[in-house]
This record gives C-alpha cells, structure tokens and sequence, in this order.
C-alpha cells in the first residue's frame, strides 16, 4: 500500500497575541500579597465560573510550584537563584484561563510567557526580566485523530511524540512532517514553522495546517475559512498558493 502522510493536519492551536499593550515596568520578580489577591480577582472574574481557575494556579508560595516550574524547563541553566522566576504559573483547563490570562496581564502590567514544551533554546517560554507569569499549556492536550479525512485537532500543549503516537494507533500508512525530538511541543514547533524527516515531500509542519484556533482577550476566533489574513500568518503553503494564483491572474508577481 502506498504510504501516505496525514497532510493537511490542522491542529487546536492556542496562538496567543501578546506583543500588543502587554506593559513591561519593574524588574522585581517576587509578588505582593495584595499584588497577588487582585490578580487572583481579575482571573477569577474574567474566566468561565464553571471552570475554577484557582485550580489552575501555582503561586511561589505553593509547595507545588518548583516541580511545575521545573517540569517543562527543558534548558536547566534557567533555574539558577539568579534567573528571574515567574510570579505564578496558570497551567490552564478551559479557553477561559486563556482569555482571562490575556486580560489581566494587561491590567496589571505583567508581561505573559506561553509554555507549551518548554523547548526555547533561551528560555523565552519562561524566563523574563520585567515582572512575569507563565501561561503553562500542558492541561491542554487533547489530540483529536480522524484517519477518514486525513486530518486531526490537536492542542498545543499536546508534544509532538504524542501527535505521531496518536495518529500511529490508528494508522499504520499515515504521519505527519512534523520534527524530530518527541518532546516539542507543538504549540512552539509550529508557530516557528516546524522540520522533520518528512519535509522533502512534505513541507514544513506548519505548511500542514489546514485550520486554527487562535485565542486573544475576546473570543476564541475560528480561521481558515473567514480570517485568511490570520491563517496567512501561520500557513505558508497556503500563502504561496494565494499568490500563485493570483500571479497567474495578474501576470506579475
Ligand atoms: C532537543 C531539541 C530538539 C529539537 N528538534 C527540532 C526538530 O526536529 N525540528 C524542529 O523544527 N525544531 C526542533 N527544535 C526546535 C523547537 O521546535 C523549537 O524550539 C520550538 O519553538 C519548541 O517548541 P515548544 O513548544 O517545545 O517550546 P516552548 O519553549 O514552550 O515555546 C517556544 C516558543 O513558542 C512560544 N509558544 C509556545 N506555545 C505557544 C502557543 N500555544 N501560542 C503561542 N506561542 C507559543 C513560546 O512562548 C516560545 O516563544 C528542537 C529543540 C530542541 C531543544
């Protein structure tokens, strides 16, 4: 049988926009008891009520925090005394944590790290120098396979060693061009493009995703179909077919 990659992979996809009104202000990284229970206020009102997100929070003071900390640092030279620590860590359950995360990052002048393997060869996904917290996406995992139309939904917290296993269970002619290392994860792989194995035939890992979702302060906005302009930004195939097309339309480039 001829072997078939699972192409066209779309994937649940927490691509959050932080860059924006995100302050950067003091350089202190420990957290105020008011600091914290006004924070704590404002995630709590910003997020869905059935989804407590205190079960989703590790504040310094938590017996838990380090190991969560710890669990995806993959580069330990960032845990050194002298590298900034985190203020708390929200390893978020529900969209909500997300948008809500969004929200009072902004009101309370906190700069926001994602995490979703932790792979960042510089700790980006969770060191910084201004005051921080880390959005932790490891609760968000869940990889949806469907073998009938080649394609799947999988979250970003989700590693890429997962993705194949998943796909492995239900298919044995089926893949996707994903990268090497099985502990990426796939929220970082993919927004920075993604190489494997597979790439001579198939592309890049992000050239395989046929659908996102990408959640902000508001809503969590489904694109592909109506916002082009948004999955532009992530898929480069798709951005090279457009402007094929158009070019033979047009006759210039
Ligand atoms: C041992 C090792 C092997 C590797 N092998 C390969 C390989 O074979 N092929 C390849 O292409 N790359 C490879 N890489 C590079 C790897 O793909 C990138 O470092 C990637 O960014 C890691 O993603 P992550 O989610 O694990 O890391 P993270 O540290 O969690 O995230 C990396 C970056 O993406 C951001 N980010 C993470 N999740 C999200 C999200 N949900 N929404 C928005 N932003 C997010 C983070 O804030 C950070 O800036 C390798 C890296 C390592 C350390």
């Amino acid at each position: 049988m001829k072997r078939s990659n699972l192409s066209m992979l779309p994937f649940f996809f927490f691509f959050l926009l932080l860059t924006d009104g995100i302050l950067l202000t003091a350089r202190a990284t420990s957290c105020s008891p008011k600091v914290e229970h006004d924070f704590l206020e404002c995630l709590n009102f910003h997020s869905e009520p059935s989804q407590p997100i205190s079960q989703a929070l590790y504040f310094p003071t938590n017996s838990s925090y380090s190991s969560v900390l710890q669990f995806y640092m993959r580069n330990r030279r960032f845990n050194e005394s002298t590298i900034p620590k985190p203020q708390l860590i929200l390893t978020a359950l529900h969209v909500s944590h997300i948008q809500a995360a969004v929200v009072c990052a902004k009101s309370h002048g906190l700069e926001m790290r994602i995490r979703s393997g932790g792979h960042d060869f510089e700790g980006v996904s969770y060191v910084s120098n201004a005051p921080f917290f880390i959005l932790d996406m490891f609760n968000l995992r869940a990889i949806n396979v469907s073998v009938e139309d080649e394609t799947a939904w999988v979250e970003a917290g989700a590693t890429l060693g997962e993705v194949y296993y998943r796909i492995a269970e239900k298919s044995n002619i089926h893949g996707f061009p994903g990268g090497m290392c099985p502990t990426v994860g796939v929220g970082g792989q993919i927004s920075g493009g993604g190489f494997g194995n597979l790439i001579r035939k198939y592309g890049l890992a992000a050239d395989n995703v046929i659908d996102a979702t990408l959640v902000d302060a508001v809503v969590a906005s489904w694109i592909g179909v109506n916002g082009e302009d948004l999955f532009w930004a992530i898929n480069r195939r798709r951005r090279l077919q457009l402007r094929g097309s158009s070019c033979v339309q047009n006759q210039a480039c």
